[in-house]
């Protein structure tokens, strides 16, 4: 159920209405929009009541909700979801498109400075690093644990970059959410109900990454479980899902990001690294995902890939990562987008003697 509000309904008027909700036993989401504020009513098991609703000053109409998603849906916010940082000009979703790079994963600080004074130097936004790797082989590298969070810690403290970094459970999310400005959930852990809804209550805004074999509306629903619990700044990650095709690792499917963006307000953000799994496609698949709309990408680096501890296959080299920076901010322009500058990126959040800044 989605009550919308009229254009000129007061404060009063929508807290009146979230509180009358709310007293009914359900939850209230008040999603306020350029035209008006609709509110979400999350929580109840069968139909609500419209005509108590419906009767309330300021109140417009109320509709009924076919979809099995609503939070996370344009009927029920119409304007693209913009999610802010606080003490920076960063933004997800915006006319500004988002870049994040790094390594697959944290594999010691040398390594994370490395690549980060790279991407930074590039123009990424988000440095990007596993301390907790999902596997398929648990001899694999598993990670870093909260050594590596630390050590992301230092990147953003150094280089001015956001950082953003896989949580894998309860016990990862909870440190995650302390040291991160943006918490992943892999693919992997799509429908890990559980975790989307702890994902939900965390204070900072989730990158969610399209399951494996996910459709749009069990990508969409993910969301959904996240929104539901009172976290709105949700960027989806298209990632490639498994098809018969051997060539690539996973078939990246841009053709998700205008379908999200019909039914959905939330960010969509294209990861062309474990899309392809190949590193010579990564280049020509980013400036596919920006020529279709996506509101940035997120691409795997590594100094020296042929020793990474994963992934090292799919990493660019940083001079790759430079050159395709160059060919993003000529794509974005042709379709009116822009992408910040790295000098407007650090000012205010790291000191002046930032070498960065030098
Ligand atoms: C990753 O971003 O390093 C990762 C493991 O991605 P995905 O969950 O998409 O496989
Ligand atoms: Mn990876």
């Amino acid at each position: 159920m989605l009550v919308v509000m009229q254009a000129q309904a007061t404060e009063d008027q929508v807290s009146a209405v979230c509180k009358k909700i709310e007293s009914l036993g359900y939850r209230a989401h008040s999603m306020p929009g350029a035209q008006r504020t609709a509110i979400g009513i999350t929580g109840n098991k069968g139909e609500v009541e419209a005509g108590t609703l419906e009767e309330m000053p300021g109140v417009q109409e109320v509709i009924r909700v076919s979809k099995p998603y609503k939070l996370v849906s344009r009927d029920t916010k119409p304007d693209n979801t913009v999610i802010k940082f606080p003490n920076s000009p960063v933004t997800i979703g915006g006319k500004d498109l988002t870049i994040v790079a790094g390594p697959c994963g944290i594999e010691s600080r040398d390594q994370a400075f490395i690549i980060a004074e790279r991407v930074a130097r590039a123009g990424a936004q988000f440095f990007r690093g596993g301390a907790y790797k999902p596997r398929t082989s648990p001899y694999s590298f598993q990670g870093l644990g909260e050594e590596g969070l630390k050590i992301m810690a230092e990147v953003r403290d150094r280089f001015g970059l956001l950082i953003i970094t896989e949580a894998v459970d309860y016990e990862s999310l909870d440190l995650v959410d302390q040291y991160a400005d943006v918490i992943q959930i892999g693919a992997r852990n799509m429908q890990n109900f559980s975790l989307l809804k702890r994902a939900g209550r965390a204070r900072k805004p989730v990158l969610l990454k399209r399951g494996i074999a996910a459709t749009l509306e069990e990508f969409l629903m993910a969301a959904e479980y996240i929104m539901s619990e009172g976290n709105y700044n949700i960027v989806l990650c298209e990632r490639g899902v498994r098809t018969f095709a051997d060539h690539t690792r996973n078939t990246l499917d841009l053709s998700i990001v205008p379908a999200v963006q019909r039914l959905s307000h939330l960010p969509i953000i294209v990861d062309p690294s474990h899309g392809t799994g190949k590193r010579n496609k990564v280049t020509p698949l980013s400036r596919a995902a920006i020529a279709v709309g996506a509101d940035g990408l997120i691409v795997e680096v590594h100094h020296d890939p042929d020793r990474a501890l994963s992934d090292g296959m799919q990493s660019l080299y940083p001079d790759q990562f430079d050159a395709l920076m160059v060919q993003v901010r000529q794509i974005a322009a042709v379709l009116g987008r822009t992408i910040l500058t790295r000098e407007s990126v650090v000012v205010g959040r790291v000191p002046h003697s930032s070498p960065l800044l030098a």
